[in-house]
């Protein structure tokens, strides 16, 4: 593994551990040249993804890109880092067992909203508001209306 600081490509493994529960491994590498540190991590990756957005273009999967926003959303959450680490792993993982290579964008953000909504409600609206492009506060409060489930007047408390 070349070294991100240097360019070095003989970098040494000081530590592994298996890491998100035991769906990737996790390398502390060290680099003699420079003395950099840096860590790797070991996926599956069952197929190469491609997306394709809504104007038509194409680009490869980006995991990155995706546990970008979804950290984002999660922002200042009370949610353990590892529990969102193990929910990007699910969400790549549901994307990858969807039998085709080309995903459409929609598709991924229909996934990672539905995953959202199971863990983390503000996260969820904050991602939705991104996803769905609400421009006014009457969409946020449409939106937040779908949320809440329909309760008899005397469970009211
Ligand atoms: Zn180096």
């Amino acid at each position: 593994m070349r070294c991100p600081f240097c360019g070095n490509t003989d970098t040494q493994v000081k530590d592994s551990r298996p890491a998100e529960d035991h769906v990737a491994i996790r390398r502390r590498r060290f680099c003699p040249s420079c003395g950099g540190r840096f860590t790797t991590y070991e996926r599956v990756q069952l197929r190469d993804l491609v997306v394709v957005k809504k104007n038509g273009k194409r680009e490869d999967f980006d995991r990155d890109k995706l546990e970008r926003s979804i950290r984002m959303a999660m922002q200042k959450r009370p949610v353990d880092p590892e529990r969102v680490d193990q929910m990007i792993s699910g969400i790549v993982r549901r994307l990858e067992s969807m039998g085709e290579s080309d995903v459409a964008s929609d598709g991924i953000g229909e996934i990672v909203m539905d995953t959202l909504a199971r863990i983390d409600t503000v996260a969820y609206v904050r991602f939705a508001s991104v996803y769905k492009n609400f421009q006014a506060a009457d969409d946020f409060e449409d939106f937040v209306q779908q949320l809440r489930p329909p309760t008899a007047p005397d469970e009211a408390k």
